[in-house]
């Protein structure tokens, strides 16, 4: 979080020639943390710069992919997608090789490296993207909540680095825009834990500020929280300044990005259609909302703006978490304004 804090940019690129010792030192750190990549702990230096070696030759021959991320101009994250496939799957490409430098977890750059591999699979003409990732909390959690569906497990695939036989998870994603995506895989016990968190938000909006109690709250791929709001449109004098808005004007900043890859968003009303237009922009992955709004509801409710398959991104919706709750307190608060008892 430092590095973001710090002001450097994040910048996701082509690896070249010239990046093959970062690349080793990366992969030599991963290796080392027990990371599953398929090499055992320690990895010599010459091997991971004969593994890297080997595989730029193969990205020059346009069999794969390697994209670096950066801060600054420090290397912190790599990943792989294997184009070169056998004939019957001209439309498949593997996701492969994907790391993060433990100084930059939580900034969301795994999550902005797996869409910019997507991007790289989508722009070779390929729509179905497979993967494996070794079975421990945090890595399955991490592809599930980016869309990936998991299609089993199998036991005693492979060694951990530090040792001990792992099991492993297939995923699948297919990248085809036309494809409805149901991926509501995600865990519905953590949607109710972070709504309750929004709807601390909401009774801040009203106690601090008496603001319609809305609140809002942006949590990464990683399950880090990135960004908090509520409605501050009385006291900021600005119309934009919804929940939503706040939370993502909050987690951008923190990220040093306008995109907000695969990241959700819960809030404790259905958002407007400017909230919802603002999270197509932001490239959100999931939203999450309490109370619907028949009035200007733009997840379903008046306007369906987040499923729309004109846009170019979709953003997937789950309504009604805590709805009760939520909906109490918008009423409490227009009842006590007109001097109505509470419910
Ligand atoms: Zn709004």
């Amino acid at each position: 979080m430092s590095l973001i804090a710090s002001g450097q940019e994040m910048r996701i690129a082509p690896v070249a020639e010239a990046d093959r010792d970062a690349l080793a030192s990366l992969l030599i750190e991963t290796v080392a943390a027990n990371g599953s990549v398929g090499f055992m702990h320690p990895l010599p230096l010459a091997e991971a710069q004969a593994f890297w070696s080997q595989a730029l030759a193969s990205a020059a021959r346009g069999e794969r992919v390697v994209l670096g991320a950066w801060l600054g101009d420090v290397l912190v994250g790599t990943g792989t997608v294997v184009l070169a496939m056998a004939p019957s799957q001209p439309h498949r490409a593997e996701l492969t090789k994907v790391m993060t430098a433990p100084s930059a977890r939580g900034t969301g750059i795994g999550a902005a490296l797996v869409a910019a591999l997507e991007q790289a699979v989508r722009d070779a003409g390929k729509s179905l993207l497979t993967l494996d990732a070794a079975v421990i909390e945090g890595a399955t959690a991490f592809y599930r909540r980016l869309g990936y569906h998991g299609v089993g497990d199998i036991p005693a695939y492979a060694y951990k680095p530090l040792g001990g036989l792992g099991a492993t998870r297939l995923f699948w994603k297919s990248l085809d825009a036309r494809e409805i995506t149901t991926t509501s895989t995600a865990d519905h016990a953590a949607d109710e834990q972070w709504m309750q968190r929004a709807l601390a938000l909401a009774d801040r909006a009203e106690r601090e500020d008496d603001e319609i109690p809305v609140g809002a709250l942006l949590v990464s791929a990683e399950g880090e929280v990135l960004g908090e709001g509520w409605n501050r449109n009385i006291g900021d004098h600005d119309p934009s300044a919804h929940a939503e808005i706040v939370a993502m004007r909050e987690a951008g900043k923190r990220l040093g990005n306008h995109r907000l890859v695969g990241s959700t968003l819960y809030v404790t009303l259905e958002p407007c259609a400017m909230c919802a237009m603002a999270m197509v922009h932001a490239r959100i992955a999931r939203v999450v909302f309490a109370a619907s709004d028949p009035k200007t509801g733009a997840a379903g409710s008046v306007f369906d703006l987040l499923a729309d398959p004109r846009h170019n991104h979709r953003v997937e919706v789950r309504g009604g978490v805590l709805a009760e709750e939520a909906s109490r307190r918008l009423t409490n608060y227009f009842r006590a304004k007109r001097g109505r008892p509470l419910l």
